[in-house]
């Protein structure tokens, strides 16, 4: 049976049946990723193709919405003056005041509201899980 090349380009033979070298997966989506979101139109819509095809449509609404938020932050501090003295001050967007803390519920956290972007890292600790 003739093997295949991996599928991110590096030129690797993989076994038949295989797409990719191990770990080039990731790679490889990181890579279609920001071709998506790049400047070339006929390099993302390829890319675009590529992610629907291997299911990876979730990772890029992921990406566009963490680019849309940094967007609208730029924007916003823009509208505010320009100046990055006013935008520094504050932190975080008072416009939405959180719900005072309770038990995390699946079901809210997706329902209608945005999904959280933040890293673990940067979320409150949750001793209870
Ligand atoms: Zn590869």
């Amino acid at each position: 049976m003739k093997s295949a090349n991996c599928g991110c380009g590096c030129g690797v033979a993989v076994s038949p049946g295989r797409e990719y070298r191990q770990g080039h997966d990731a790679k490889h989506k990181s890579a279609l990723l920001n071709a998506a979101v790049g400047p070339d139109r006929a390099a993302a819509a390829r890319a675009r193709k590529a992610i629907a095809s291997r299911g990876w449509d979730g990772h890029l609404a992921i990406r566009e919405a963490m680019i849309a938020k940094a967007a609208a932050k730029k924007a916003g501090r823009r509208a505010a003056g320009g100046g990055a003295k006013a935008a520094g001050a504050r932190p975080a967007a008072p416009a939405a005041p959180k719900p005072p803390a309770r038990k995390r519920d699946t079901r809210t956290a997706g329902g209608g509201t945005l999904p959280d972007l933040r890293l673990a890292s940067e979320r409150t600790p949750d001793p209870a899980v």
